[in-house]
């Protein structure tokens, strides 16, 4: 029987919904308290109401409920966060504070927290984005992603705190919908095709962006996670990669399925951010230090998407 208790905070939105579940069935249910500003649905097992910026808050449920490792979620994502700077920066950053403070002064063993390519700006090798290339963001979201990055080595360098970072790509997956990031394209997309609706892209049509597929980005989160501590050389964030492609490939392999599909581009100002952001991640630390390898390419993707859309 697992020791383990898992706090997820905001494990509510696309990814942790998915995680939420995941951890359960890993875990089992008693093992995993997730935790939201709202609730979402009755059936939720072990859910707390939990406002993250709250220190407080934060601490009493990681007391009560004598928790082992935390996953830390809550966010406000790249396009959203663009039309609130100095929020997005706040909750961004004191939920942080929050998480590692707690988990310092509790001895939490383990702690993940999600980066992000928006980490990266425009003077970087786009078609080949390594480890250890400027960190220069065009977004307040992906400042606060930099500065997380930093925070996390600095409790790992100061006070030994395993904390662990994935920078994921635009996540793609069915069970849940997107909160606001600039890849979110990719999920509406599927949404639109099954309903026969012409699908209008607010990015142009040949902007590739690094994307992964959900199965993927859960598995490389847990894999990170369970890898042995001595393994783990990137205390900052790791790069991993998944699938990279444009708005265009993705409708043409949408029309393998759907001949009649229909895209129309009118680009807003995520086209700015997205050109900003890598085009291929150099993914070589994970593949060498916990063995990631993605499984899902764009036709597979595709295919389970509409799928289970379906
Ligand atoms: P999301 O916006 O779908 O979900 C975030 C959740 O956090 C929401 O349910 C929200 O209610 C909750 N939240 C917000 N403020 C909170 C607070 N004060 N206290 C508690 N909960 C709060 O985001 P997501 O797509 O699930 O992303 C999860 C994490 O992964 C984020 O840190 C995000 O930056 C990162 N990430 C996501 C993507 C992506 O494509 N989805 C890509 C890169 C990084």
């Amino acid at each position: 029987m697992s020791k383990e208790v898992i706090l997820i905070v905001g494990a509510n939105g696309q990814l942790g919904t998915v995680l939420s579940q995941k951890l359960q069935q890993i875990y089992g249910n008693s093992h995993v308290i997730t935790s939201d500003l709202f609730k979402k649905n009755d059936s939720e097992p072990n859910f707390i109401t939990l406002d993250a910026t709250d220190f407080k808050a934060v601490e009493d449920v990681v007391l009560k409920n004598k928790i082992t490792q935390i996953y830390h979620l809550a966010a406000i994502l790249s396009a959203k966060g663009e039309q609130n700077p100095l929020a997005t920066w706040s909750l961004n950053m004191k939920t942080l504070f929050n998480v590692l403070e707690v988990s310092r002064l509790h001895k939490i063993q383990k702690v993940f927290f999600p980066s992000s390519i928006a980490v990266f700006g425009h003077n970087i090798d786009k078609e080949n984005t390594l480890q250890y290339s400027n960190l220069t963001p065009t977004t307040v979201y992906g400042m606060s992603k930099v500065a997380g990055e930093n925070w996390i080595h600095y409790y790992y360098q100061k006070y030994g705190l395993d904390v662990r970072s994935l920078r994921y790509p635009g996540v793609i997956g069915y069970q849940s919908l997107p909160g606001g990031g600039t890849t979110d394209y990719a999920v509406d997309i599927y949404h639109k095709a099954i309903i026969n609706e012409v699908f209008e892209c607010f990015l142009a049509p040949k902007t590739t962006l690094p994307m992964m597929y959900m199965d993927d980005v859960i598995r490389a989160t847990i894999e990170l996670m369970e890898a042995p501590k001595e393994n783990i050389s990137v205390r900052t964030s790791y790069n991993i990669a998944g699938i990279s492609f444009s708005p265009e490939e993705i409708a043409q392999s949408i029309k393998e399925f759907y001949p009649d599909f229909k895209i129309k581009y009118n680009p807003d100002f995520r086209q700015a951010i997205a050109d900003s952001w890598p085009k291929i991640i150099n993914d070589s630390e994970a593949r060498k230090d916990w063995n990631w390898k993605p499984a899902f390419d764009l036709k597979l993707m595709t295919k389970t998407m509409i799928k289970n859309l379906k």
